[in-house]
């Protein structure tokens, strides 16, 4: 008898020419689609992609697509665990793994908000074990003497420039420069939620989405960028968080530094009678302005996609407009939205995938995103015939409700983390052995 090893003979893992396991379908190289497969090694990495890879097991997906997981800059668990029925780690990784996420920058205005280097060791203590896909924490930039500390134990910080959830006051305006100084000092990735509240609207009491836009307008994220602009150091690595307009993608581009984009700003418009579960900030814009951005972002001049993912209660968005939470779920339907995109011809596959994947990856310094030797084997089987409407009575998670329900989309069938499959048949099948990035991982690369 030979010798076994993991199920497999000697002889076997010679002639698999060491990948463990190659998954045969089609995927995109050099802008197009066509015939692909990708052996993965035994530490779940990619070995090699190349149109006929030899390997050990082979997993034939006929036409079906290969596409590297995603990587979303911006999502709100809130709750490490489930004090109140609110979405925990464990149930808003599972929705990043179920819509095709593989890493998630989680946001820090939680309950309590990450302004300090021990709340984020306790965040990290207490989403161990938890974590279906894996997480890297922001930092809240209150105070320029706790950003070292916090540079130790957070992978981005985040500044608001507005009170937000968890966070009751923003910096006075004269200390910002200090403030992202000593973020350049460390090199660490800043996003900066861009209002400026001196341009809100006074009094106002709005009751749907138009009146939203029209209490916190676009010139409050204008001026916002231009007072972040004026006193931004060169070369910091700068994101401006949800842009809502096509004059904030051209401005930040144009002084070199880059933005991100939200599915609800890309797909939803202000409109009369919009309800509160589609309140959020910055408020979504009207009809012709969402074109426009939608149209920036498929000649892929927005650097990032990202859900902004706030998995409030249902409840809690069932009263008055002006009384509601702003902020909506996301994580799990945004790339199954843009997948129908691409699939109904409004955007290319290649242009969402450098959005979704590969820069938001490289912007955390994560080996994620792309198919390409040495990649970590997060991957994603994606049928672009599966179309489905949301429903989220069908999703399980507490939180329990989508602004796109009944909207069609492309879930993937299939996720694998680091070479081992989370997701089959659209349903997560994982354990929660999902890591937390840490600097010291970043600068690797
Ligand atoms: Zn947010």
């Amino acid at each position: 008898m030979p010798a076994r090893r993991r199920g497999r003979t000697e002889e076997e893992r010679v002639a698999a020419g060491g990948a463990e396991l190659v998954l045969a379908g089609r995927g995109v190289r050099r802008g197009h689609l066509e015939p692909m497969e990708i052996g993965i090694d035994g530490e779940g990495r990619i070995l090699r992609v190349a149109r006929s890879v030899r390997g050990a097991r082979r997993h034939d997906l006929g036409d079906r697509l290969l596409l590297p997981a995603a990587t979303d800059l911006h999502v709100h668990f809130r709750h490490a665990d489930r004090p109140r029925g609110d979405e925990s780690f464990a149930d808003g990784t599972i929705q990043a793994a179920l819509g095709g996420v593989a890493l998630v920058g989680e946001m820090p205005n939680s309950d309590p908000p990450v302004t300090t280097a021990d709340r984020a060791r306790d965040r990290r203590a207490a989403g161990r074990g938890r974590l279906a896909v894996d997480m890297l924490l922001y930092g809240a930039l209150t105070e320029a003497r706790r950003v070292p500390g916090l540079a130790r134990e957070c992978g981005a910080f985040k500044l608001y420039l507005a009170p937000t959830t968890g966070i009751g006051a923003a910096p006075e305006p004269d200390r910002v420069p200090e403030l992202l100084r000593a973020v350049a000092a460390v090199d660490a990735p800043l996003s900066v939620h861009a209002e400026e509240p001196t341009r809100f609207l006074p009094g106002a009491v709005p009751t749907d989405t138009a009146g939203w836009d029209a209490a916190r307008p676009f010139a409050s994220e204008a001026a916002a960028i231009e007072r972040i602009l004026g006193v931004a150091p060169t070369g910091m690595r700068l994101n401006f968080a949800h842009v809502t307009g096509s004059a904030s993608v051209e401005r930040v581009a144009r002084a070199g530094f880059a933005c991100e984009v939200t599915s609800h700003h890309l797909l939803l418009a202000a409109r009369r009678g919009g309800g509160a579960r589609e309140k959020v900030n910055p408020p979504l814009r009207p009809e012709e302005e969402r074109l426009r951005l939608f149209d920036d972002f498929a000649r892929g001049r927005i650097p990032f996609l990202a859900s902004d993912h706030a998995p409030h209660p249902p409840e809690s968005k069932e009263g008055p407009f002006a009384g509601a939470p702003s902020g909506m779920p996301g994580v799990a339907s945004q790339l199954p939205l843009l997948l129908a995109e691409v699939r109904r011809g409004g955007l290319g596959l290649a242009e969402l995938l450098r959005a979704a994947c590969e820069r938001p990856a490289l912007w955390f310094g994560a080996p994620f995103g792309r198919l390409a030797a040495g990649y970590r084997a997060d991957l994603l089987v994606v049928d672009p015939r599966n179309r489905r409407p949301i429903r989220a009575a069908d999703r399980p998670t507490p939180c329990g409700w989508t602004a796109f329900e009944g909207w069609e989309a492309i879930f993937p069938e299939e996720h694998y983390r680091a070479g081992l499959r989370i997701v089959e048949g659209g349903e997560y099948i994982g354990r929660p052995v999902g890591t937390f990035h840490r600097p010291g991982f970043l600068r690797e690369r």
